[in-house]
């Protein structure tokens, strides 16, 4: 088995699909929203087989956020409807935004309904191996234009879309109420701005506010 390259970028031969991997390694250096949970690991050797227990926070690495992590009784994670999950998608360019994310950095982008957005920033670039208070958020006012337009989809590449602090929580609240999944902590360091299909499963916990997923960019 030594032989094997596990880590081979993965090309489909026939389509020439290229895959890229959007999501944080999970390990116990893994940076965690401040309270939250580290994760933890502790490997159970066997005589024939390896068994770990893993300890982590719903929120940890690349998730999705649920209606009920803001909502009581709102739907968790195994009620999300999965084709939001699986679809086109469009990485917009916000490197520009030196603050939080606005209605006029939407605007030129022509957002109609349905749409999974990505949303790239400086985030991004400056990395996620220590947390930043003065990461880019998403500003409240843009979070109900992004609800008006009835998107499916809002990813950030930070660990939350909200401003630390802020008593302005339509970020998450505004998103959330109008069915549009939030998928925070995705790295795009390496993402052009552009069109791609997007997939990016929940584990099924039954009404869990959120969950750990493998999210990926498919180029077409
Ligand atoms: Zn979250």
């Amino acid at each position: 088995m030594e032989n094997l390259n596990w880590a081979e970028p993965i090309r489909n031969s026939t389509t020439g699909m290229k895959i890229i991997d959007i999501s944080l390694p999970l390990s116990k250096k893994t940076i965690v929203y401040p309270g939250d949970l580290k994760i933890s690991i502790k490997k159970h050797k066997g005589k024939t087989s390896t068994h770990s227990e893993i300890t982590f926070g719903s929120h940890t690495g690349t998730h999705l956020d649920a209606p009920s992590h803001v909502f009581k009784n709102a739907p968790g994670v195994d009620k999300i409807d999965l084709k939001k999950m699986i679809g086109n998608c469009r990485v917009l360019d916000m490197t520009h935004v030196k603050e939080s994310i606005r209605i006029v950095d939407f605007r030129k982008e022509k957002i109609k309904k349905g749409e999974r957005i990505l949303v790239k920033t400086n985030n991004s670039f400056k990395g996620f191996k220590k947390f930043r208070n003065n990461y880019i958020y998403l500003d409240g006012d843009a979070a109900e234009y992004l609800a008006k337009r009835k998107i499916s989809l809002f990813g950030i590449d930070y660990l939350t879309v909200k401003q630390k602090g802020s008593s302005d929580t339509r970020a998450h609240d505004v998103l959330l109420k109008n069915k549009i999944v939030i998928v925070e902590s995705i790295d795009l360091s390496k993402v052009k701005p552009g069109k791609y299909t997007f997939v990016g499963l929940p584990l099924k916990f039954t009404g869990l506010d959120g969950s750990p997923i493998r999210a990926v960019l498919i180029k077409k």
